[in-house]
């Protein structure tokens, strides 16, 4: 055989693969990794069971149960005041990694241009050059991680068939303003260009604040590919399970692609969920909950020499060690992991040119135990 061309030629080991290796090998206490060191409700974890015993263990329908496209559907339409169809518009999916998948298999054909926000959650630009699309990196603005958005409008052109957005956005924990879904929604007034929204942190949303949804502004939603997952609103992420919620005309395209690459997710998982999310507070108090480790995390830190701009959602905070240190972020996360114990992830990897800003990202979704371990080490960077 001659030798395989890679799809994707120049894709090196994850950041995340390398420092949970890192932490592990090193014994450290680990804030790299972007998921809770919790467990999830015992209510929830009974109701699987309970699931699996009476008997939901085959297939699930194509595009999920029905009864769980209708929670969800009530709770979008609660939340957002929008109203999605469940038979014909939202589809549940092996996380959300597996609904942005099929969305850019759906919709990118080789040599369209996809614009994506950096710094970005990595699963997006693999995606869109596995499908033959160029993917138009577009830096959001230091230190606030903001759009600009004449830049953003440069880089629009009539190839452009995607733009993919995160709200509250990983790694920088910023959200994105009610202004600035009026900004995107001009930008792309009058052209055919969709919207994918990774909406995953949409539950995780700090003081006061609210999550603008693609779904609640009517001409962004016509357009939008809404993906959301289980597994952050419900400290599952082993679990991958998620949605999609688009217009029916665009889910109709999803699903002959979702059909073909998964056909369908998980089914005693479903059958929890819908009874789980029956009750809001499930996932209305994720806010406070996530809030208290937060603040807990930064009042830990507080007279320490790093600088931060509080997170405004997501279960990430960036921390800015300019005034402690010259060295990259690669090295310092790499030197604090070996040397102190505490493992984290670089930004610079998610920058375009891998533009270094002097920050680390810090998941605060873990125990008071763990976070207490981790404040005591950065009061003494
Ligand atoms: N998008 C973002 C921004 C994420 O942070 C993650 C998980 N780290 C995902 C998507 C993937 O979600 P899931 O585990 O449901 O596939």
């Amino acid at each position: 055989m001659k030798p395989i061309i890679s799809k994707l030629p120049d894709l090196k080991t994850s950041i995340f693969s390398t420092m949970n290796a890192l932490a592990r090998e090193h014994d450290a206490i680990n804030l790299a990794q972007g998921f809770p060191n919790f467990e999830p409700d015992v209510h929830l974890k009974s109701l699987v069971n309970k699931a699996i015993q009476e008997g939901y263990n085959q297939y699930a329908p194509m595009e999920g149960i029905f009864s769980l496209r209708e929670i969800i559907a009530e709770k979008i339409e609660a939340l957002y005041g929008a109203k999605y169809h469940p038979e014909t518009e939202i589809t549940i999916t092996a996380g959300a990694t597996q609904a942005l998948f099929t969305a850019i298999t759906t919709f990118v054909r080789p040599g369209d241009e996809v614009i994506v926000l950096k710094p970005a959650y990595d699963c997006y630009e693999p995606a869109i050059i596995a499908n033959g699309g160029i993917p138009i990196l577009v830096q959001l603005r230091d230190p606030l991680y903001e759009v600009d958005w004449d830049v953003f409008r440069s880089c629009i052109t009539e190839k452009t068939k995607m733009v993919i957005i995160n709200t509250p956005h990983n790694p920088s924990g910023g959200i994105l303003r009610r202004e600035d879904l009026k900004e995107l929604e001009k930008s792309l007034r009058d052209s055919n260009i969709i919207v994918l929204s990774d909406e995953v942190y949409e539950h995780i949303v700090f003081d006061g604040q609210k999550h603008f949804s693609m779904s609640g502004d009517k001409d962004l939603a016509s357009r939008s590919m809404v993906c959301a997952s289980f597994g952050k609103t419900f400290h599952s992420t082993g679990w991958k399970m998620g949605y999609c919620a688009a217009p029916d005309t665009l889910m109709k395209e999803f699903r002959k692609i979702h059909e073909f690459n998964v056909f369908c997710v998980n089914h005693p998982i479903q059958r929890a969920l819908a009874t789980y999310l029956i009750k809001q507070e499930h996932y209305l108090d994720l806010n406070s909950f996530y809030q208290a480790k937060r603040d807990l995390f930064l009042e830990g830190i507080a007279g320490s020499r790093f600088r931060f701009t509080p997170s405004r959602g997501t279960y990430f905070q960036l921390l800015d060690y300019s005034d402690i240190s010259e060295e990259s972020d690669i090295e310092l996360s790499r030197r604090l992991t070996i040397e102190r114990g505490l493992a984290s992830i670089p930004i610079s990897i998610f920058n375009c040119s891998g533009m270094d800003h002097k920050q680390l990202r810090f998941c605060f979704a873990k125990t008071t135990d763990t976070l207490k371990k981790a404040v005591d080490i950065l009061q003494t960077v």
